[in-house]
């Protein structure tokens, strides 16, 4: 290709430049940043009040792509303050900042489909509810390296920025999705996703495709249908991508947090299982596989029965889940899954439908009153027969339980209710380390070392972190599940004040910065409520668990004694509720379950029993606890924990302290990258596009802190940079190559100065910024 024509070449200018503009405009918007600059120093100062016709085109293509104005005033590189209000990009300079003003804003912007907004660095993303022309490859093009106000806010200048940073300061990045459900927070991460594999120039197609189908794969086995939302994520995500100091991406890394994994044996109504059951079920029987795979093709299995779904023809016959089986199973053999592998995959999710089929009943016996029998004998073969196990052993394994006493093994026959539960226990406890051993195996494939399938063994020393955790969660009925997801949300709300807000003032004192105080509601007291030890409502929760005669109703009675906050309660007439006020709400909890759930124990019999299994998988998943190892935190930052190394023990783990365990993990992560936020907006309850609901945006306004985020981001400084770093940078500015400045405030504000920046302030190590500052800096470095 041509070298574009630059300023210095005046003579090509008339038609090939016309032509040059409208190409790089309309299609190439990879020189944008270069047309940003003609644009704005050559066509206006030179080509205006010359070429009528050029000057009219351009600006209709440049109202048509959006592009921010030019600003004609000499020496301001700055975002138009004079932009008409009615339409800001940024909240940040808002006049007024009150919540009505941004809720105004925010649903003016979502009429004329502007769904991003920035808040100072952080982006709001109110879901659009339809297909948005936004992710094109020429969007992807537009947002790289290019200046964050040369274009409208979007998905992808996070994606760059975060990527922008990593290359230029060498640190790792973390963007944070957050939202309620339905929000739109699976569909941004897929989005940066996108855009990171492209910023990152994988240097083989193969690579960049598998990154991209990880997320399908993951979320085939980790979402599913429910009231709010028809895919929802039942599991949190952090995918790490790995790039090589130079800025290629050489692999990906995901870890899973809380599988909801009671789905698999039952659903609320109006929700389905997780998807994959449903793909499989239409997959095999479009290759004529079912009676392979011992799955009925008349009757539906108990696990997938619903209001919705009564019979097996809805999901065989649905087209749309034999695409989505073919593309899973394109998933899994491009990431690189055998097909052995992939044969026990199926063979493991068609034995928990048989196994869950598998019906008791009560016989009398002499000794007990009740004991239980098998009523369907050939589906428990099935179900055996697919986990390569013997029939009678799995038989003797739901219908009776061994115990030693007094060093003696005695056998004790199960009722009814306990050899269900312990059916539905293995089914729970098979699909959760399944999905557990997929994510595994995935990461492996996916380790930027490993030369075979990366094709030459690159080694990682960066990565951004992609976060996408269930939001807040209040329903009518709540139970152990909504309580480990909002106390995940009270924990990243933490982390996030502690970002915007404390961190902000903290940098600003110990620089000797004026802040002014800005009072923003601490969510540390319900932190302390829940994961405070010994006394916190989770370790309250585990020591009741450890009692064999415990009940549901002697742990909220334990809660009520113990739990001394005025964000916990007990309603009066709730049996077993108890209520607790969040950052974002009220929340009324049904301690219905709560034990056995914590527990979730795995009955030893079933566990040496699937030991034996003759299939490899299947032995795998019980035998390897899928720990994680115990991790470290790192000493600058306050993350909330009294324990910052805690391992994790197979046996006496209880879901709680997995959870705490896990959240800390997660934390440690996070805190070791610089934090990017996205927050999704849902506009509305009913999926409905161009629907604006302002009492409900408003209330997710409140809860997600973007409030005060906009008031401290205006007033603050985003950027604050050490002086010697800020020399090392910018020193070219003002001073001669060859020359040495001295790291002192002296030289910063010499820099600063010939820049012709104002309101910049220096602290006692580091300069304080705006972000305008920094973008202006950065354009006259590349100038220069
Ligand atoms: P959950 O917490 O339940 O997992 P979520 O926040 O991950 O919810 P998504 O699954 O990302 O929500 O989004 C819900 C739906 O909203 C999507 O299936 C899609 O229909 C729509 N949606 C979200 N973002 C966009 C977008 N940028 N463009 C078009 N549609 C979108
Ligand atoms: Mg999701």
């Amino acid at each position: 290709r041509n070298p574009p024509p630059t300023l210095h070449q005046p003579e090509i200018w008339s038609d090939q430049f016309n032509d040059f503009i409208c190409k790089c405009l309309i299609k190439d918007f990879e020189l944008r940043p270069n047309v940003q600059d003609l644009l704005q120093h050559a066509f206006i100062k030179q080509i205006a009040g010359r070429e009528k016709t050029l000057q009219k085109q351009l600006m209709e293509l440049i109202d048509l792509n959006q592009h921010e104005r030019i600003h004609t005033k000499k020496g301001s590189n700055m975002k138009s303050h004079s932009q008409a209000l009615d339409d800001v990009d940024d909240l940040a300079i808002l006049e007024v900042l009150d919540e009505n003003t941004i809720t105004e804003q925010l649903q003016k912007r979502y009429t004329k489909d502007h769904i991003y907004t920035y808040v100072g660095d952080i982006l709001i993303a109110v879901n659009p509810f339809h297909k948005m022309d936004l992710y094109t490859q020429q969007y992807s093009k537009m947002y790289i390296g290019a200046k964050r106000t040369a274009n409208p806010p979007h998905i992808f200048a996070v994606a760059d920025i975060a990527y922008q940073a990593m290359v230029s300061y060498n640190a790792d990045q973390c963007i944070v999705i957050s939202g309620e459900s339905g929000a739109g927070k699976t569909e941004s991460a897929h989005l940066l996703v996108q855009q990171l594999t492209v910023l990152g120039k994988a240097n083989n197609r193969t690579l960049q495709e598998k990154i991209l189908l990880v997320n399908s794969l993951v979320e085939a086995f980790g979402n599913a249908c429910t009231v709010i939302n028809d895919n929802s994520s039942r599991f949190g995500k952090y995918l790490e991508m790995k790039f090589t100091c130079g800025g290629t991406v050489v692999g990906a890394q995901i870890s899973e947090y809380l599988l909801e994994k009671s789905r698999v044996v039952h659903q609320a109504v109006g929700e389905r299982n997780f998807h994959i059951f449903y793909y499989i079920y239409a997959g095999l029987a479009e290759r004529k596989k079912l009676a392979h795979y011992k799955l009925s093709d008349s009757k539906t299995p108990k696990y997938l029965q619903n209001e919705h779904i009564k019979l097996v023809p809805d999901i065989v016959g649905s087209a749309f889940y034999k695409e989505q089986f073919e593309a899973v199973e394109q998933c899994f053999k491009v990431i690189g899954f055998t097909l052995e592998e992939l044969g026990s995959v199926y063979s493991i999710l068609a034995a928990i439908l048989n196994a869950g089929d598998i019906e008791f009943t009560s016989v009398a016996s002499e000794h007990q009153t009740d004991k239980s029998n098998i009523i369907n004998m050939a589906v428990l073969e099935s179900a055996a027969s697919l986990l390569c196990i013997r029939p009678d052993e799995l038989q003797e394994a739901l219908t009776s339980h061994c115990v030693v006493t007094r060093g003696e093994t005695i056998v004790r026959s199960n009722t009814v209710e306990k050899a269900t539960e312990v059916r539905d226990a293995m089914g729970k406890a098979l699909y959760g380390r399944l999905f557990s051993w997929i994510v595994n195996r995935i990461n492996s494939l996916l380790r930027p070392d490993n030369p075979y399938y990366l094709g030459g063994g690159s080694f990682s020393d960066l990565n951004i972190g992609i976060l996408d955790i269930f939001g807040f969660e209040n329903f009518k009925r709540n139970s152990f599940e909504q309580l480990c997801i909002n106390i995940a949300n009270e924990q990243i709300q933490f982390y996030f004040n502690q970002h915007i807000f404390a961190w902000e003032q903290d940098e600003y004192l110990n620089e000797d910065v004026d802040a002014r105080v800005i009072e923003y509601e601490d969510n540390r007291p319900l932190l302390d409520l829940f994961l405070q030890k010994p006394m916190g409502m989770l370790a309250l929760l585990d020591e009741e668990s450890r009692f064999p005669q415990a009940t549901d109703q002697t742990l909220v009675e334990k809660f009520e004694d113990n739990l001394k906050s005025k964000n916990f309660w007990r309603p009066k007439r709730v049996d077993l509720g108890f209520g607790i006020h969040h950052y974002a709400g009220k929340v009324i909890y049904n301690a219905a379950g709560f034990l056995a759930k914590n527990r979730d124990t795995l009955p030893a019999d079933i566990v040496l029993l699937l030991r034996s299994s003759e299939n490899d998988l299947i032995r795998k998943l019980v035998t390897h606890p899928l720990t994680k190892t115990g991790t470290t935190v790192p000493d600058n930052y306050t993350l909330y924990t009294h324990h910052p190394r805690e391992t994790t023990n197979m046996r006496t783990q209880t879901v709680a302290s997995y959870f705490r365990y896990s959240l800390m993990d997660l934390l440690s992560k996070m805190v070791a990258g610089q934090p990017h936020f996205v927050r999704c907006i849902k506009p509305n309850n009913d999926r409905q596009a161009h629907k604006f609901d302002r009492e409900k945006v408003l209330i997710q306004l409140r809860y997600t802190g973007i409030l005060e985020t906009a008031k401290i981001r205006r007033q603050g400084y985003s950027h604050r940079i050490l002086f010697t770093n800020f020399i090392k940078r910018y020193f070219i500015l003002a001073f001669r190559a060859n020359e040495e400045p001295a790291v002192n405030p002296e030289t910063c504000a010499a820099i600063l100065e010939k820049a012709r920046l104002e309101n910049w302030v220096l602290g006692k190590t580091k300069v304080f910024l705006k972000y305008y500052h920094v973008e202006h800096l950065n354009l006259m470095i590349r100038r220069n």
